[in-house]
């Protein structure tokens, strides 16, 4: 007899958890990227002991149908693409199908979803195993809640860290998709206590406002433009605000948070001598382009993604930027006293 068996399911998710459920951060970024992709338009976060307790995320979605809540927990089971064609035109956040089993496999996971016709469904979930199924009430929208994180990965619940990193890597997460949806409000709840939300009204300014801080929101300059292939277009702050360290440059492509050396490079060169030595701005960059010429298939987090015409677009990018500070008197404001 051969020695090479194929892994039930529930191993393999959990082996695929190993990439794609890092920490609770990664969680909420999962569970958040899918209510975003069932149109909502309110989200709502709650977290407990930076998430090591409890995650939950309620929102006003789609809802998922009765006969596909199951099915939703296997690996590689999506709504999102259905042929090779559509993986290279990637309209959606998630795709993969991966995030439900692999977070199931490690925890223990509420789903409550209903499409609005008809009553919801409920399913418990313990280690990727289904205890019960049943229906639920019949406000539309998913209420998803993972508790018992990591309890049967021992070595991943080791590496947790404090409940301030993990909770300071939440909110960096929330921030990040508060600032490519402005038209979505979010609220994010640490022990009970709201520690950021943002309205949904659509205002960019609004959502730095509340992240930043009025005083650094009040700095920013508006900036769009565009090339053959790309639409660019955002928020720059003017360079007495800058900052010691990189992480206040966001850039999104189609709506998604990247990280992209030669993008914030080409910021910086936008800015050319006006940045002092070690200080980097605060920018919020929307990068709009045509899904086949990126490929966001690089890494399960998607963080990463690789770009066909990059050369164009960091020319567009420290082109408009340049533009922008010309057009704006950059000499602060003084009051002359009456
Ligand atoms: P993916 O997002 O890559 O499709 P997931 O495992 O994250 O894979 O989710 C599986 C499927 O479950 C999704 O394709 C979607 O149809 C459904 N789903 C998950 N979360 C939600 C939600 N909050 N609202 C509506 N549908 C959802
Ligand atoms: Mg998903």
């Amino acid at each position: 007899m051969g020695k090479i068996v194929k892994l039930d399911e529930c191993l393999s998710n959990k082996i695929a958890a190993g990439e794609v459920v890092e920490r609770p951060a990664s969680i909420v970024k999962e569970l958040v990227e899918n209510s975003i992709d069932a149109n909502s338009t309110s989200i709502h976060i709650q977290v407990e002991d930076g998430g090591m307790q409890k995650i939950r995320i309620v929102d006003n979605g789609d809802g998922i149908e009765n006969e596909d809540c199951l099915v939703a927990f296997h690996r590689h089971a999506t709504s999102k693409i259905r042929t090779d064609k559509d993986l290279f035109r990637i309209k959606t956040l998630g795709f993969r199908g991966e995030a439900l089993p692999s977070i199931a496999s490690v925890s223990y996971l509420q789903l409550k979803t209903c499409t609005g016709n008809g009553p919801g469904t409920v399913v418990n979930i313990e280690g990727g195993k289904i205890i019960e199924s049943g229906s639920s009430s019949s406000r539309k929208g998913t209420d998803i809640t993972v508790t018992n994180l990591f309890y049967n990965t021992p070595a991943r619940l080791k590496y947790l860290k404090t409940v301030h990193t993990e909770l300071g890597n939440i909110t960096d997460y929330v921030y990040r998709l508060a600032m490519s949806y402005p038209s979505i409000s979010f609220q994010l709840d640490h022990n009970g206590k709201k520690v950021f939300s943002s309205n949904g009204n659509g205002d960019l300014r609004q959502v730095i406002a509340a992240i930043y801080g009025m005083n650094i929101a009040k700095q920013m300059v508006y900036f769009e433009g565009s090339s053959l292939d790309f639409k660019i277009s955002g928020y720059v702050c003017k360079p007495e605000v800058t900052r010691a360290s990189r992480q206040y440059m966001s850039t999104f492509i189609n709506y998604r948070y990247i990280k992209n050396y030669p993008l914030t490079k080409a910021i910086q060169d936008g800015y050319h001598t006006l940045l002092p030595i070690g200080r980097y701005p605060v920018v919020v960059l929307h990068i709009e382009m045509d899904p086949s010429i990126i490929d966001v298939n690089v890494h399960p987090s998607k963080l990463e993604v690789r770009l066909s015409k990059e050369a164009e677009l960091n020319t567009l990018v420290t082109n408009t930027i340049k533009a922008t500070f010309k057009q704006v008197s950059l000499i602060p404001e003084v009051k002359t006293p009456k």
